[in-house]
């Protein structure tokens, strides 16, 4: 068994249903198990700044598959969920986007994957929620909890519980 780190995020429809769907359809307790869930978190979109925010969240999850095995299991589940890449612009508006930011302490730059998940230390919606579910984990040399510390967190609102939904 692996450890996997997602993130997970989106800004079309009731994000946070969506996905709470998304978290559900990936760790199906056979070969993904859900270990941790962070809070969900509103953050102001980055890269293309010019659309809603999106809700994020990280997990952590233990699971038999493999990395390419688990990026498809990811993909599978955004596209459940009506993700449509072939009509989205890079870093656009989306339903669901899924990405594995560390598998174990695997390093891998393969095209289609890459491990961990390159741009993790730039990203306050990853480090946030992710720092809530793994402050001591290390990746590629780097605390969390510390990346966490130092990355400008401007405009980023952790979201309480939503009950009964
Ligand atoms: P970004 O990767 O910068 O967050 P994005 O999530 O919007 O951008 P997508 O269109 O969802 O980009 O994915 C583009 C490609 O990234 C996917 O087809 C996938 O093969 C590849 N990819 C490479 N490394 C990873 C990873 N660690 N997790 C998820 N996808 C990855
Ligand atoms: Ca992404
Ligand atoms: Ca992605």
């Amino acid at each position: 068994m692996a450890q996997a780190l997602l993130a997970l995020g989106g800004n079309v429809g009731d994000s946070r249903s969506i996905l709470a769907r998304a978290v559900a359809m990936l760790c199906d307790g056979l070969d993904v198990r859900l270990l941790a869930r962070s809070s969900d978190y509103r953050t102001p979109a980055w890269g293309v700044t010019d659309q809603p925010p999106f809700i994020n969240l990280c997990i952590s999850a233990e699971t038999s598959l493999d990395p390419r095995a688990l990026l498809h299991r990811a993909q599978g589940v955004e596209y459940a969920l009506g993700r449509n890449r072939a009509k989205e612009q890079r870093w656009g508006p989306r339903t669901a986007d899924i990405d594995i930011i560390a598998y174990d302490d695997l390093a891998l730059n393969e095209p289609g994957l890459t491990l961990p998940h390159p741009l993790l230390f730039e990203r306050a919606f990853v480090l946030l929620p992710l720092a809530e579910i793994a402050p001591e984990r290390m990746i590629g040399g780097r605390l969390v909890r510390e990346a966490a510390a130092k990355i400008d967190a401007a405009g980023i609102e952790h979201l309480p519980a939503r009950v009964g939904v």
